[in-house]
């Protein structure tokens, strides 16, 4: 935090704190508390600008110019082997969880990495995501992930039965995955909503795949056999990952 800031956060409890004998003993303790720890480890405060400083110095110092063939080539331009849908989730990057390297991966994140079906009207943002990577980037794979604990995912799953929405975005946009929830209800009714939710998750990235078929030039270079569709679940509690491919099942998922 810059000294100025800190220096006001003090002054607005120093204010707070002419009030106090006006306040719960606890809270004006709890108050001094706070005081004592600006005063000493005032400069700790998260700055935003500072961590944006040091991840680019990390990145140009340790990748970037360690790495100058790989820089020099994508001067050129990208040849990614991947269109990656992956959740919006700050916990979910496959960048890092999969370990993809500048270049290799065509990236498309959005709440609960859904890939809507073909609409050019509501959901050109990712028609032209998906038609840039397959017409003209040419990538061989479209890699769906979903993840554990997606709280989208929750979302739908609790979105009410009249459908009634109460949110600006959010939920019209995990009714995409209302035919997973419908899935998931009728085989599993009997299971937790926990339960439910997880099951949901992993059936939520087969309707990715299924509306992916909705793309004309998805499904001929599907025909063409120049691509293929993948689906995958990360569970960032155990520490694994599940892929599968267009079977539209997950009985036979391969555990990694
Ligand atoms: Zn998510």
């Amino acid at each position: 935090m810059a000294k100025g800031s800190y220096e006001k956060a003090i002054v607005s409890l120093q204010n707070l704190l002419s009030e106090k004998e006006e306040l719960e003993p606890v809270v004006a303790e709890r108050i001094d508390e706070i005081t004592a720890e600006l005063q000493t480890t005032g400069c700790k405060s998260f700055d935003p600008v500072q961590r944006i400083k040091t991840g680019f110095y990390y990145f140009k110092t340790e990748i970037y110019d360690k790495n100058p063939e790989l820089f020099d080539k994508l001067k050129k331009g990208q040849e990614p082997k991947f269109l990656v849908f992956a959740c919006s989730d700050s916990r979910v990057s496959p960048s890092h969880v999969l370990n993809f390297q500048p270049g290799e991966a065509f990236m498309a994140r959005n709440i609960t990495n859904m890939v809507p079906p073909y609409d050019k009207t509501k959901y050109s943002g990712v028609g032209a995501i998906i038609e840039y990577a397959v017409v003209h980037l040419k990538v061989e794979n479209i890699l769906v992930i979903g993840h554990s604990a997606c709280g989208g995912i929750k979302a739908l799953m609790e979105l009410p039965e009249d459908g009634s929405e109460s949110t600006d975005f959010i939920e019209d946009w995990v009714k995409i995955g209302l035919p997973a929830k419908a899935k998931v209800l009728a085989e599993h009714g009997d299971k937790t909503f926990e339960e439910q939710v997880k099951c949901c998750e992993k059936e939520a990235v087969n309707v990715s795949l299924a509306n992916l078929l909705t793309y004309p030039f998805v499904s001929d270079a599907l025909v063409n056999k120049t691509l293929a569709l993948k689906g995958g679940y990360y569970d960032f509690i155990k520490g694994r990952f599940e892929l599968w491919g267009l079977n539209f099942g997950l009985s036979h998922p391969c555990y990694i």
